[in-house]
């Protein structure tokens, strides 16, 4: 089974976003917040059918990790309420693409985060996505801010009672940067990629999973500038008196393998051990083009990784599926929930 770890709903209906932007418009003006949009089910089978769906089928891919569109979150735009109003729209979407194609989705949510406000805010949602909803994980968001990152770093006590419920629902985060609001760092080729980064060092300085043993994190974007300057993190860590980066983190931290060409992906699998490596695509996303030296998409990755000649079979199964279901363990329970019902049915 092949599991692509990261897909957000980048061609959902119009009339969605298109609220959001209502919604902030009405939070400046002061005015009454438009009811929430109706979208009917041929129009998420639409959009689904004729894109995400078609490129998965295509790629070979069975099952998508789906959440919202990461750029849409804006916790930057609303405030808390606001923010709440939305992340609910926006999961109530993923609940429904998930309700439509069971077998080829399986959801993740979006949190109601704000800056300056206190993440605990967004477990409500969390619990509401998981154990009602039937989510297995969450998008988080270490920079509300959108760019400036004025909130306190991730190791930072400020986020642990929004850990205690990860913990507690048994569900890793995708650790996930927003839109960015500051025009020094470009969206998805900077400040993505920033965050990626910058997230590893502050889990690298601390001592978060001292704290949490069982707190799962996936660093998307192929783990950042992560994988390419492993020795430097290593000497860091070395120079700190910190314990192996092996023990200090590979139990926690996993990185997917949204890297847009084969050299990239060859780096990420020699580096960092297969175990800690989860397969996606990130489609339909960042970069959606067609690469003129391979004649193939940017972001068809399963190429790269059934491309890399010298990786063991065993460790590409693992990376297309087994630590999926490891790292994400209500997935493992779903997977094995419908193949019990799909036995009974035969
Ligand atoms: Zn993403």
């Amino acid at each position: 089974m092949i599991i692509d770890c990261h897909g957000h709903y980048t061609t959902s209906p119009p009339e969605h976003e298109a609220w959001r932007t209502r919604q902030i418009e009405a939070l400046a003006n002061g005015t009454t917040v438009p009811p929430r949009p109706s979208i009917s089910d041929e129009q998420i089978s639409e959009t689904i059918r004729n894109a995400q769906l078609r490129v998965q089928r295509e790629r070979g891919i069975d099952l998508t990790i789906f959440s919202p569109r990461a750029a849409g979150m804006g916790h930057h735009l609303g405030d808390a309420n606001a923010n709440a109003l939305w992340s609910a729209e926006c999961n109530d979407l993923i609940h429904r693409v998930v309700s439509l194609f069971p077998q080829d989705f399986i959801g993740v949510c979006q949190l109601p985060q704000a800056p300056g406000v206190n993440p605990a805010n967004c477990i409500p949602e969390l619990r509401r996505c998981v154990e009602e909803l039937g989510f297995i994980g969450c998008n988080l968001n270490p920079d509300p801010s959108g760019g400036h990152w004025s909130g306190p770093p991730m190791t930072d006590r400020h986020w642990y009672p929004l850990y205690e419920a990860l913990v507690d629902l048994d569900v890793p985060a995708m650790i996930h940067v927003s839109s960015s609001c500051n025009p020094n760092f470009h969206a998805t080729g900077a400040h993505y990629i920033n965050g990626d980064t910058s997230v590893f060092m502050q889990l690298l300085t601390g001592n978060l999973f001292a704290d949490f043993p069982t707190l799962k994190f996936i660093i998307p974007h192929g783990g950042g500038a992560v994988p390419y300057h492993w020795g430097r993190y290593r000497g860091l860590a070395q120079d700190m008196k910190q314990p192996l980066l092996s023990e200090h983190l590979l139990n926690n931290v996993f990185f997917d393998t949204c890297v847009y060409h084969q050299p990239g992906a060859e780096l990420l699998a020699r580096v960092i051990p297969a175990k800690n490596i989860l397969f996606a695509s990130e489609t339909i996303g960042a970069v959606q083009g067609i690469d003129p030296e391979t004649g193939h998409h940017f972001d068809d990755t399963r190429r790269y990784i059934d491309g890399i000649a010298w990786l063991a079979t065993e460790d590409k199964q693992r990376i297309f599926e087994d630590n999926a279901r490891a790292v994400y363990p209500r997935l493992g329970a779903r997977l094995e929930q419908q193949l019990s019902m799909q036995g009974v049915a035969s």
